[in-house]
């Protein structure tokens, strides 16, 4: 058997009728509780399923990010600010799994009938509560951001950025005490009592109070390097040990690998099976990282798309997403020429004009589309 590229198995399980964000008044929230005793924020906006009950599997809609190989970018590139732009992504793709349960007052279920009616045992007396699966905005705000970081640090890396990595990059000199406090639990005894002078951080909005930032769009991470740090360190060692820091953090626990046998070529599939959508969006880059991916806009429609690393060749110097793109470009450019040549230029004039405009064409080209073009005015 041979094996073949690491596939990634994930379904979004969407309520037929979708998301809605809610305020904690409106559903009489009493407390919020998580199921995997994971800590839960402060009352905030929460999302929640909309309509009907659909408990029934008919009422629900799968969806595979895995057609998608830039969900993870779109998903990074999210205005926070726009809770309609947040929501239209969660009904086109799930919510990001954080389970959280919100206890709410029973009086509720009229309106919001898609939830349990439950006892509440902090309520004896018979005083039942209405369950409701939440996820609040904050999660969703931090959760944007670290992935914006992520992608953002990733391109950086990639393109050997080191100017732009060190704006992310803050060295503090007494930060070795408080080094050893934020050191990840799975480090040897010798890591954790060595004693190094300081300590690098990753720190997204460095001028933003640390009491400011609850739930906010800052990450300030301590950066676990294999070494003892220098102030001096290469900005991009250190961005790459963040990043696979960051990585292994988001994988933990919640993406396995899984075996699968082909059942017409017998061959063996490696698929990664990650929990929930926002471990599928962080092994969607992990993807990206170890098959050397790359990014671009579309130079027409500004969309991501993915480059394979492996192919230098014609992938490599791919301008647009997709053939509609690529034909619509050309005859945007073929346009422009016959517009400024009517005005009278010359062939080399119209390829200047066109490269000042960012749409470089070589002369050749430019001097077959205008042979046939009159100057407006002229006979
Ligand atoms: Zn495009």
């Amino acid at each position: 058997m041979v094996p073949v590229h690491t596939q990634f198995a994930f379904a979004a399980h969407i309520p037929a009728a979708g998301y809605q964000w809610v305020s904690p008044n409106d559903v009489k929230l009493r407390k919020l509780v998580d199921t995997e005793k994971r800590p839960v924020p402060d009352c905030d906006v929460l999302l929640i399923q909309a309509g009907q009950p659909n408990h029934d599997e008919e009422q629900r809609v799968w969806r595979w990010p895995d057609t998608n190989p830039v969900l993870f970018r779109e998903f990074a590139d999210l205005s926070t600010d726009d809770l309609d732009a947040l929501l239209g992504f969660a009904n086109e793709n799930g919510s990001l799994g954080f389970g959280h349960i919100a206890v709410c007052d029973p009086r509720t279920a009229t309106s919001y009938p898609n939830c349990l009616v439950w006892e509440d045992p902090e309520y004896p007396g018979g005083r039942a509560a209405l369950l409701l699966g939440v996820e609040t905005y904050r999660e969703w705000v931090t959760a944007i951001a670290h992935l914006k970081t992520a992608t953002t640090v990733f391109d950086r890396l990639q393109a050997r950025d080191a100017t732009g990595m060190r704006k992310y990059l803050v060295w503090h000199d007494t930060g070795a005490r408080e080094a050893r406090e934020h050191l990840p639990t799975h480090l040897s005894d010798r890591d954790k009592y060595r004693r190094p002078d300081g300590a690098w951080y990753l720190d997204t909005h460095p001028h933003i109070a640390d009491k400011e930032s609850g739930g906010s769009a800052r990450i300030n991470d301590y950066i676990a390097t294999g070494t003892t740090p220098t102030r001096y360190d290469d900005p991009l060692t250190v961005g790459w040990t963040w990043l696979v820091q960051a990585v292994n953090h988001q994988l933990r626990n919640r993406v396995s690998p899984q075996l699968w046998i082909d059942p017409d070529g017998r061959r063996l599939i490696e698929q990664l099976h990650p929990q929930d959508l926002l471990s599928a969006m962080w092994a969607q880059l992990y993807r990206a990282m170890t098959a050397g991916k790359i990014y671009r806009n579309c130079k027409a429609c500004a969309k991501w798309f993915e480059i394979s690393g492996d192919d230098e060749g014609y992938t490599t110097r791919r301008m647009y997403c997709s053939d509609v793109c690529r034909v619509r470009a050309y005859r945007g450019r073929r346009d422009r020429a016959a517009m400024i040549a009517a005005a009278g230029k010359s062939a080399k004039e119209v390829s200047e004009q066109l490269a000042a405009e960012g749409m470089e064409t070589d002369l050749a080209t430019v001097k077959k589309w205008v042979r046939n073009i009159k100057p407006r005015g002229k006979k």
